[in-house]
């Protein structure tokens, strides 16, 4: 197979500078790089073809030697270019290019943050409950305890997970450091890499004598009752972040967070819009005809409510602020009230006379422009 030119592979001009040529790499490298084509044996001959043209292009000498003489001036096993026969070299020889986009080049760091001095921190895993709440308390905001089973600091050795103080050794692979380090003498010259000690975990040191309660673990399983502030307002599937409240860490590191997610609960007779609640009114048709004082539930108690003489089914009274408030933020919503006329499915006789000799008034006539001046044009509107 015929080696394709170093030039067209980076795709930049044979003038290109340094900077360039830098750039083009990465742009080649990003775009095949394994973690971004998991599997694809092509993307990975892609990515090993510009390593190599970086490497030599990226290189003054050898770039010389590529213009003048070709493949042949570089290819040979004798200068012992153009041999990334694995990805990981390629990491190890060109890591530092790719620290800039989030890739891991040495990788193995696990759910674990590198702390100061190089040891590695330990961080404990985020715990999810689930809280259930009334109307009535989202309205206000509440405070919950919920008891959560999780992992908690060992008492008997303080989270330590030795038996004593001095039941630790310092760990010989690295020297409590935490990490290894490995110089590799490259084409570019000395690389050092640096990886989280085998040995002792990143940890720099190694318990000898285990604590009996955690068995080293520095942690145990336990109930908590945690107190939470739900604010006002908040809404089904919200999710309330309660920093570092979740399950601690093994061997003292960092607490994982209690994410907290909410759940609402159904009210009987109001329903929930936005921050609006909506009310589904029924008035008899007396009182639809005649007016009245009428209570209404609200999430903060009842309130009285006056219907006009002559309210027709369908109105919507408005009440303002009498909604939920903006989670985190100023305003509230309204209540609207949803005006309907119940009307009877059965009839005693004498019942049925008496609607008999409504049917006869004049007033009794249905005439829906003399209440709404905009319903058929609205209607018209509709339909169209
Ligand atoms: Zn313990
Ligand atoms: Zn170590």
């Amino acid at each position: 197979m015929s080696k394709r030119d170093y030039y067209e592979i980076l795709e930049i001009s044979k003038e290109a500078s340094q900077d360039e040529i830098k750039k083009a790499y990465r742009k080649q490298a990003l775009k095949f790089h394994p973690d971004r084509n998991p599997g694809d044996k092509e993307a990975e001959e892609k990515f090993k073809e510009a390593a190599e043209a970086y490497e030599v292009l990226s290189d003054q000498q050898k770039r010389q030697r590529y213009d003048q003489f070709g493949h042949a001036g570089v290819g040979s096993a004798a200068n012992g270019s153009g041999h990334f026969t694995n990805v990981d070299d390629i990491f190890s020889h060109f890591g530092d290019i790719f620290g800039d986009f989030g890739f891991g080049g040495f990788g193995g760091f696990g759910g674990g943050s590198r702390g100061r001095g190089g040891q590695r921190v330990n961080k404990g895993s985020n715990l999810r409950v689930k809280v259930t709440l009334t109307l009535e308390e989202i309205a206000k905001g509440t405070e919950k305890k919920l008891k959560v089973n999780k992992y908690v600091v060992c008492d008997t050795c303080s989270g330590t997970g030795a038996r004593s103080k001095d039941g630790f050794t310092t760990c010989t692979t690295c020297n409590g450091s935490g990490h290894v380090t490995r110089i590799t003498n490259t084409l570019l010259g000395r690389m050092q890499t640096s990886s989280p000690c085998p040995n002792c975990g990143g940890e720099g040191k190694i318990i000898k004598d285990k604590c009996n309660t955690c068995f080293g673990e520095g942690i145990v399983k336990s109930d908590e009752v945690i107190k939470i502030n739900i604010p006002a307002g908040v809404g089904e599937g919200m999710q309330l972040n309660v920093s570092g409240r979740g399950n601690a860490a093994r061997r003292g590191g960092v607490n994982g967070d209690l994410l907290v997610v909410i759940e609402e609960q159904k009210h009987q007779e109001l329903i929930r819009d936005g921050n609006d609640l909506l009310y589904l009114l029924y008035l008899t048709i007396p009182q639809a005809a005649l007016g009245d004082t009428i209570e209404v539930p609200t999430v903060d108690g009842k309130v009285k409510i006056k219907i006009e003489p002559g309210t027709q089914p369908g109105k919507i009274l408005r009440l303002r602020g009498k909604g939920l408030p903006e989670v985190n933020g100023y305003g509230k919503g309204d209540l609207l009230v949803n005006i309907n006329v119940w009307i009877p499915s059965k009839l005693t006789k004498e019942e049925q006379k008496l609607i008999e000799k409504f049917s006869e008034s004049e007033n009794f006539k249905p005439n829906p422009g003399s209440v709404d001046k905009g319903f058929f044009e609205r209607m018209r509107n509709y339909f169209e």
